[in-house]
């Protein structure tokens, strides 16, 4: 008898998976297969890399439940997948499509000599779907939501299969290397629903005031869980919109529409980098392709590890460094931070945040850095430079973020956590927290800033 295979990439969950749902539709046995790709992996392992292992395993746990398992191979996915196709009879093999440069290149190569259909999944609506009347692609964020709001909707959910019939005969596999657990971030499909539902018990009704506080946890951090498929984003946009029923106040809505709105800036990115894939090596503007970027290294590892001496960069990058996360505001601080203040290359932080981050993700993590360096599509205006003191003082007015995550500076009281250079020498004796021994003094002096982005930006 022959088999069907669901190839899994980024959509690692039974629930609502419209790939899985295609395969059971077919009516025969199935092979969950996730194929590791030499090309994307990397040694060590990135945490986006752990994350995505963990989320493999415990979907395996979920499978022999249902009387699978997952098949793991190594290899460069056509071979692979032809010698599956030798090893037993194959009808055909479904896959949530992918919108990445490399996932087009290869999906396609293999389309050319495998039965390959990819289906819908990842974005409610395709990048070819939304476009403007010209039928060319959005550049700017506003028209491209308001196209993609109007659109229809397919609603309907899958829920988990109940059984998952095997393949007749089982195939060997690989099995993943084992990792430590991220504290931060359990990878299980089970835990994205957790934070969904904790997150529309009240947070979301608030969004558009808590999500710009650094200390408080106003957004959802489901951003590993949509990168990875963990969670389905169609289930996350039908929970707003029934949210969206349920609220009493005109704050509330606007709390829920802007949730909504993120996860359309999600899909805007996909469609960017679907439609101008250079993005991933140029900025979006040709005239902003020939910056004089500045190099100094000492600069650039302060930027990294977090001891820059304005705290809330240094707050920001040091939750990155031990969480693999960070809040959306401090990513835009850190970001104007390191490409108008140092002037550095905003791919430098690009790459630095691929590496780093859970959720890491080549459409999103591009999208923000362009934007923030003001070189994107729809970008903050080059000559916006963010002021990290005032970003702290709105963001952060009492210093709890600071103060979790510089120890050096827990004892600084509010009036000078901000700018703990201001302290004078005995109240920096007094809190323990001499500047330039154990805190360091600001690495640039931010009144030759704006200048220095103007001549490097003009036009
Ligand atoms: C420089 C920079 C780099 C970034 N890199 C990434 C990245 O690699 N991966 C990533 O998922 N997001 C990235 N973002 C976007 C955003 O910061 C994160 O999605 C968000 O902080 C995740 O937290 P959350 O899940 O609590 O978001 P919520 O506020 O709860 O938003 C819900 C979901 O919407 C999506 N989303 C929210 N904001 C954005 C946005 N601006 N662009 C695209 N999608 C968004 C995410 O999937 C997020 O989980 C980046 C932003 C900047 C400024």
């Amino acid at each position: 008898m022959k088999s069907v295979i669901w190839w899994i990439r980024r959509d690692v969950r039974l629930e609502d998976n419209p790939a899985l749902q295609t395969a059971l539709q077919t009516g025969l046995p199935i092979i969950p297969l996730f194929i590791l790709d030499p090309k994307l992996l990397q040694e060590p392992p990135t945490r986006r890399q752990i994350f995505l292992f963990q989320a493999l395993q415990n979907l395996d746990e979920g499978l022999h439940q249902l009387g699978n398992r997952l098949l793991v191979r190594r290899g460069n996915p056509l071979q692979v997948l032809q010698r599956i196709m030798q090893e037993i009879p194959v009808d055909a093999i479904f896959a949530e499509e992918d919108y990445s440069p490399y996932a087009i290149t290869r999906d396609s190569q293999i389309q050319n000599a495998l039965p390959l259909k990819l289906i819908l999944g990842l974005v409610i609506h395709h990048p070819q779907q939304v476009l403007k009347a010209d039928e060319t692609p959005y550049t700017i964020f506003t028209p491209f939501s308001k196209t993609w709001k109007a659109l229809p909707k397919n609603f309907t959910t899958y829920p988990a299969p109940k059984h998952l019939p095997p393949p007749e005969y089982p195939l060997p596999g690989v099995s993943l290397s084992d990792t430590d657990a991220l504290p931060y971030f359990p990878a299980s499909a089970s835990e994205a629903h957790h934070r969904l539902d904790s997150f529309f018990q009240e947070p979301i009704y608030v969004y558009s005031q808590g999500r710009n506080l650094l200390a408080q946890p106003g957004t959802s951090t489901l951003s590993p869980y949509l990168r990875f498929g963990l969670l389905s984003v169609r289930t996350a946009y039908q929970a707003a919109l029934k949210a969206l029923i349920n609220t009493m106040r005109a704050d509330e809505t606007i709390g829920v529409e802007t949730w909504i709105n993120e996860l359309i800036w999600r899909e805007f990115y996909i469609s960017i980098l679907y439609h101008f894939p250079n993005v991933l090596q140029e900025a979006f503007y040709p005239h902003r392709r020939n910056i004089h970027w500045r190099y100094v290294p000492q600069e650039w590892e302060a930027w990294k590890q977090g001891l820059t001496g304005y705290p809330v960069v240094d707050a920001c990058m040091r939750q990155l460094n031990e969480t693999g996360w960070m809040h959306n505001r401090g990513r835009m601080i850190v970001a104007s931070f390191l490409t108008k203040d140092l002037l550095h290359n905003w791919q430098l932080g690009e790459r630095y945040f691929r590496k780093q981050l859970v959720d890491g993700d080549p459409a999103a993590n591009n999208g923000g850095w362009q934007w923030t360096a003001g070189v994107g599509t729809d970008a903050v205006p080059y000559f916006r430079i963010f002021n990290p003191i005032l970003q702290s003082q709105k963001f952060d007015p009492q210093g709890n973020f600071i103060r979790q995550w510089i120890p050096e500076l827990s004892k600084v009281s509010q009036q000078y956590i901000h700018e703990p250079w201001t302290m004078p020498q005995d109240v920096q004796q007094q809190c323990g927290c001499v500047i330039g021994k154990h805190y360091p003094a600001p690495i640039v002096d931010r009144t030759i800033v704006k200048e220095r982005v103007l001549h490097a930006f003009k036009p």
